[in-house]
């Protein structure tokens, strides 16, 4: 092993055009190592590509080019080997309406060829809280129980990575709780590798170790969550004075001016290194009168366009 789980060069997908619209180039040449024993979060709005890379993962969608190693075994050598190290929590909610959660966990303990003797389903089914629920008809659960029978299945062949695509979009506070609960046991207590994508940033920040930022089919940035949020430390001042403010004035170092057409002035500035404090100081002591002052703060589409103008 090299360390990492997942190994990932020059990975592409076209989607082939449906009915003479244009091919989707949904990932333009990925390249992603992914730490063994790591809380990994893939982050990128809608349309960024992250369920695609996901679905290549799991064996779900045929990439078009490029290299992928799961567990160090080559997808297109050890097709078996790279499924079985892995276990998926789609983002649709796919499950056949026939069957009971035990009945479903069976049926995907099959699939993947876990002898009967070495089954867990009881146990499985304890974990996310459905032992009362274990023969119930699966149309007869709601929404959240679907969502905990889906990560279920995904434990079933005790996978060494697992791998949940959105798995808080739209659930209330308690499942995500009771997700993220299992998952930081899982990682803590069996050293389970795990990647999730998300577009809450917040919540990736409080997960993951380490962070993927996908934008348009690329990864625009990889790094540790620590060292990604020091770079996301821009704020910006805006002033509206009463009169047009000067250009040249005394600001403390590293902060950019930036007049705004409604009159306004954009005082940007990275919170490591001066604070809003100072910087109003130095709009006084400039001789500014100060009509009105709010901040703004960095949000995801504030970091794209950061990273993707570097
Ligand atoms: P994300 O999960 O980050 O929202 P997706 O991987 O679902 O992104 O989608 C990436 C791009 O690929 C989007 O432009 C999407 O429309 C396109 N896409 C996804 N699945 C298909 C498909 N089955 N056929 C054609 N295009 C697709
Ligand atoms: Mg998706």
């Amino acid at each position: 092993m090299t360390g990492y789980a997942i190994e990932i060069e020059a990975l592409t997908k076209t989607y082939a055009g449906r009915r003479g619209a244009p091919a989707q180039e949904a990932l333009k040449g990925i390249d992603l190592n992914i730490p063994t024993g790591s809380i990994f979060g893939l982050l990128g709005p809608n349309g960024a590509g992250k369920s695609t890379l996901i679905n290549i993962l799991a064996g779900l969608v045929v990439k078009t080019s490029g290299k992928v190693r799961i567990w160090g075994f080559d997808q297109d050598i050890n097709p078996r080997q790279s499924r079985a190290a892995i276990g998926v929590m789609p983002q649709e909610l796919n499950l056949d309406p026939f069957f009971s959660p035990r009945g479903a966990l069976e049926v995907q303990a099959g699939l993947y060829g876990v002898p009967k003797a070495q089954r867990r389903s009881d146990e499985i089914l304890a974990m996310v809280g459905l032992s009362d629920k274990a023969d119930a008809y699966a149309r007869t659960l709601s929404g959240g129980m679907r969502r905990r029978l889906l990560l279920a299945k995904a434990l079933v062949h005790f996978p060494q990575i697992l791998v949940l695509d959105e798995p808080t979009a739209g659930v209330d506070i308690e499942l995500r709780q009771m997700l993220w609960a299992n998952v930081r046991r899982l990682n803590r207590e069996r050293g389970m590798t795990i990647i999730l994508t998300t577009h809450y940033l917040e919540e990736a920040e409080e997960m993951c170790d380490e962070i993927a930022i996908m934008h348009q089919g690329e990864v625009v940035i990889q790094d540790t969550t620590p060292a990604l949020l020091g770079r996301m430390d821009a704020k910006t001042l805006v002033i509206h004075p009463e009169a047009e403010a000067p250009e040249g004035f005394a600001l403390p170092e590293g902060v950019e001016f930036d007049r705004r057409p409604d009159g306004s002035v954009a005082l940007s500035y990275r919170r490591s290194q001066t604070s809003a404090n100072a910087i109003l100081e130095a709009v006084r002591d400039a001789g500014i009168l100060i009509r009105d002052v709010k901040t703004e703060e960095p949000d995801l589409q504030d970091v794209f366009l950061d990273l993707t103008r570097d």
